[in-house]
């Protein structure tokens, strides 16, 4: 009897232990301890990396960490994909030709919330979590603002529970790498995957055919019907990657879907004699360039068969998938607008309004109206530039020969809406012209913002004042002919990655006086107004910008072995390197500050390091001569012993995300100058006042929406106003009149033009100088002696600290409305019309 008792307890026992274990090995996959991810750590590093702890590389440390996070995600991702297709809920379908994502690491570790647990867990494995952070290669599949505004928009739709697909293309390689050599540009590859990437998992089954080329056939079938038979000239496959989104302290992960190409099927040698062999290899050559690298044209377009190729061959892997998914769900073909609403990144995914158009008529077999019905409830449009050379058109004959059968589709959509057209305005033919979906040129040509434009419910800008230009200028005559299309919707960063994962310890400040429920609602930031004041807040505001400055001089000595001073006033300007952003006029004031020490080498000024960073396209000529006068003038300015260091020039390489999130937090000072009426809005401008930086801008873009939230009087406001800059030029503009009249200017410009910046080389910087005297398209020459003058002013103004702190309190205060929460928020409610879905988590080991 004792026997039989004392054996059903070790049979107890055995079994709870084993409950124990099945719990631990659970725990290992899921569980949020530190004793749990650490456990996960090391069976990742054995049993998917293949290593043991004394040959591991920091790689396989970082892959075996980033599997650890995605097991914790997929839960949350598969319980989002089943509720969003279910076929219950409205889903955006967000499409981008660039998403600037960053790194994902140390982003989902903040937004699952166990960022603490897994530092504690990697340095009780004996290194330390910011060394295995820094090791990410970002995915820069994206060229600058446009591409990273999709990608705070993907975290504010996930952070929201919004259910939303973001969808765009896999570039195998992204926006290039740049170095600096004798101060010019050189771009290298960016080969991002070559050590694999973690966050993404390939979906093989989910794969589309997308036709290029040939020809359309037509015929009348058995029952009467004219048949468009589109026989392509090939066929690519597009394979989906998928990469899930996490929100902030939510459940929802909704999923960003990537396309790569591929050759249609695996190529059967046995059939093939040699000759023909290398062709099927060459032929899979061909498909798989589709996705091979990103334009690295930002603000300018490169009309490439190419580029082309590209746009459609991701938006018809999309549509189909859409589609997929809603029929799937039992629904009907005509209900698709009632499953999708499709917002489109700037035109570059216009096309789809052409592709759902044959999709619904030569695959679903709709008839016209109620296909134009179906798209035109589907599609929204977001303008994002007011360059006309920027707006995306494509020589007719080479859209003919990539999508035959969308011209016909274009075509026919012209002609219907140009009856509509012409009844509104009988006998204007200038708005007929205007309107056109076809350019009539030397060549024809297809306006891309046209066929958005006439495609979509709604048109929105992404700022203010760029809607109403784009009202009055490049869409004018759309806005009279439908204005009830059109409205605003200003651009916002999320402040997961740009405050909480970038500036830690201003975070950490702010939550110590307000709480941390700003982080989801961050016009909450105003509950720090009442500290502005306080002596004791603003010294500890200051020491946090003091350490932020710090690490980055160690990232400034590490990266270009120059030595800054972190007391000095940091003087930023990164973004792409454009001609309408005038980095360059931000030189002409340095070498004005210059050359006042040389004639007065005892002058008090303050102190100023200068920090420049960003790419220029490689074909942009100007910009690259750009970069080359910002280093030709570090390097004078740097090394002359009169400056005794009260000036320093640093041109930081290669701007990215991981960059960018270092070198934001350590701005005293945001150089947003664009000439007034070209930004459409800067999403830059955003992040640096968040990190409490105060502004030196124009009225462009955003900065007009940050200038009246942070108040006139904490915002450095210079330079003619976009209605000026018109009124100047129809004047006839003369910027040789402003060298001539402005002693300083013309110094500055003689310098430049006699090589004191270039070893007496006088022709290097000439077409730079020419275009600045004698055409001036971005008024630098008009807006110099204003911008000099309110640099005169900051220099003051960074002498009294108290002060300079109480305005960098209040920036960071009011800059509320620049959440890109608030933008989706507004989104959803006035374009979208969708609801939040908090997701149910589903048990793993339940689902059938
Ligand atoms: C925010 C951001 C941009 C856009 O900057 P602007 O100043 O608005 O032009 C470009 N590149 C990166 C890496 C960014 O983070």
């Amino acid at each position: 009897m004792k026997n039989k008792i004392q054996k059903e307890n070790k049979i107890e026992e055995a079994a709870a232990e084993q409950v124990k274990n099945n719990i631990l090995v659970e725990d290992a996959r899921t569980g949020l301890s530190v004793d749990a991810l650490k456990r996960a750590i090391s069976n990742n590093l054995f049993y998917v990396q293949g290593k043991y702890p004394e040959i591991a590389t920091r790689n396989d440390y970082f892959m075996a960490i980033s599997y650890a996070v995605r097991d914790r995600m997929l839960q949350r991702w598969t319980s989002s994909v089943r509720q969003y297709i279910s076929g219950k809920n409205k889903i955006v379908s967000y499409l981008s030709a660039e998403y600037l994502l960053g790194p994902h690491l140390a982003n989902n570790l903040i937004n699952l919330d166990i960022y603490s647990q897994m530092e504690q867990a990697v340095k009780e494995l004996g290194f330390s979590l910011d060394w295995l952070i820094d090791k990410e290669v970002e995915p820069g599949l994206g060229n600058g603002g446009l591409g990273r505004l999709a990608a705070c928009y993907m975290d504010s739709l996930a952070s929201l529970e919004v259910p939303a697909i973001g969808y765009g293309i896999r570039y195998q390689f992204g926006i290039f790498e740049q170095a600096i050599s004798d101060g010019w540009q050189v771009e290298d590859t960016d080969n991002w995957l070559r050590r694999g990437n973690p966050w993404e998992i390939a979906r093989r089954e989910i794969s589309y055919d997308v036709k290029l080329g040939g020809h359309v056939q037509r015929y009348i079938d058995e029952k009467g019907k004219l048949i468009n038979n589109w026989i392509p000239g090939w066929v690519v496959k597009g394979v989906a990657y998928d990469t899930p989104i996490l929100g902030y302290k939510v459940n929802t992960a909704n999923t960003l879907r990537l396309w790569k190409s591929e050759a249609p099927r695996t190529f059967d040698f046995q059939s093939f004699n040699a000759g023909e062999y290398s062709n099927a290899v060459n032929q899979k050559i061909i498909c798989e360039n589709i996705s091979k690298v990103l334009y690295p044209n930002d603000e300018q377009i490169e009309g490439k068969k190419l580029r082309l190729q590209q746009q459609y061959f991701f938006v018809s892997c999309s549509l189909q998938d859409m589609i997929n998914i809603h029929l799937r769900s039992g629904d009907k073909i005509e209900n698709f607008y009632e499953k999708f609403v499709v917002q489109l990144n700037d035109t570059h995914p216009s096309i789809g309004i052409a592709e759902m158009m044959r999709l619904l008529l030569d695959v679903h077999r709709m008839e016209w109206d109620d296909a134009w019905k179906v798209t035109t409830k589907t599609f929204a449009y977001t303008n994002h530039t007011l360059l006309p050379e920027a707006l995306e058109t494509w020589d007719l004959e080479l859209f003919a020969s990539v999508l035959p059968r969308h011209l016909d589709i274009i075509y026919e959509i012209n002609k219907r809406f140009l009856v509509d057209v012409t009844l509104k305005f009988f006998g204007n033919h200038q708005k007929i012209d205007s309107l056109s979906l076809i350019g009539e040129g030397r060549r024809k040509y297809i306006k891309m913002a046209n066929l958005a434009s006439v495609g979509s419910f709604a048109i929105n800008g992404v700022a203010s004042l760029h809607t109403e230009l784009l009202k009055k200028t490049v869409l004018k005559d759309w806005y009279e002919f439908s204005p009830e299309k059109f409205s605003n919707k200003t651009n916002g960063v999320t402040p997961r990655r740009w405050m909480v994962l970038s500036n830690p310890q201003l975070t950490k400040l702010i939550t110590s006086k307000i709480g941390d429920t700003w982080i989801k609602h961050l016009e909450e930031l105003k509950g720090l107004e009442k500290y502005a004041e306080d002596p004791e807040f603003q010294q500890a505001w200051m020491e946090v910008k003091l350490e932020q400055k710090k690490k980055l001089t160690r990232k400034i000595h590490g990266t270009l072995g120059m030595i800054v001073n972190p007391e000095s006033l940091f003087d930023i300007q990164v973004k792409r390197i454009h001609e309408y952003k005038r980095q360059h006029l931000n030189v002409l004031h340095i070498i004005t500050l210059y050359n006042r020490i040389k004639r007065n080498p005892d002058i008090d000024i303050v102190p100023r390091t200068f920090i420049f960073a960003g790419k220029s396209a490689p074909g942009y000529r100007k910009a690259k001569l750009i970069i080359k006068l910002i280093n030709a003038v570090g390097k004078v300015v740097n090394n002359d012993p009169d400056v005794k260091d009260r000036l320093k020039v640093v041109f930081y390489p290669n701007y990215n995300v991981t960059n960018a999130q270092k070198i934001y937090p350590a701005a005293d000072l945001s150089e947003q100058i664009s000439t007034a009426g070209k930004e459409a809005s800067g999403t830059g401008n955003m992040k640096l006042s968040l990190n409490g930086a105060l502004t030196v801008g124009t009225l462009d873009g955003a900065n007009v929406e940050i200038r009246e939230c942070v108040g006139e009087e904490n915002f450095f406001l210079f330079g003619l106003t976009a209605d000026e800059v018109e009124k100047t030029k129809s004047e006839g503009y003369r910027p040789w009149e402003y060298y001539k009249n402005n002693k300083y200017l013309r110094e500055v410009i003689d310098q430049i033009n006699d090589g004191y910046f270039s070893q007496l080389d006088q022709l290097i910087f000439k077409e730079l100088t020419d275009s600045l005297l004698y055409d001036d398209q971005f008024m630098v020459l008009a807006d110099y002696q204003s911008y000099v003058e309110i640099q005169d002013k900051i220099d003051e103004a960074f002498r009294d600290k108290s002060n300079w702190a109480r305005m960098s309190i209040l920036n960071t205060a009011r800059m509320g409305k620049f959440s890109s929460d608030r933008s989706i928020r507004e989104y959803c409610n006035e374009i979208w019309k969708v609801e939040s879905v908090p997701v149910e988590l589903i048990d793993p080991s339940k689902t059938s």
